[in-house]
């Protein structure tokens, strides 16, 4: 697999890392930078929270909230004009 770059610092490259967790391991490439902490593997992006990914809730939140946002496009496209 080739190195990625952080999403945040495009002219990073990330580092190595396995990540051990109860369910089964990780291996991907995190960003060096202090405070970031992003990851990648080849799902993509996430953030690490208390050791965990938290991928899944925030894909989904998101997901959920353009949704959301689409509809209420439509609704006031309808209502107002
Ligand atoms: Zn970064």
């Amino acid at each position: 697999m080739q190195q990625p770059s952080c999403d945040r610092h495009k002219n990073l490259q990330m580092i190595p890392f396995l990540l051990e967790y109860p369910g089964g391991t990780v291996s991907g490439h995190v960003c060096p930078v202090p405070g970031c902490g992003r990851h990648h593997t080849e799902d993509g992006y996430f953030d690490l929270e208390d050791g965990k990914p938290v991928r899944q809730e925030k894909t989904l939140r998101n997901k959920i909230t353009s949704a959301r946002d689409e509809i209420l496009k439509v609704i006031r496209a309808r209502a107002g004009a």
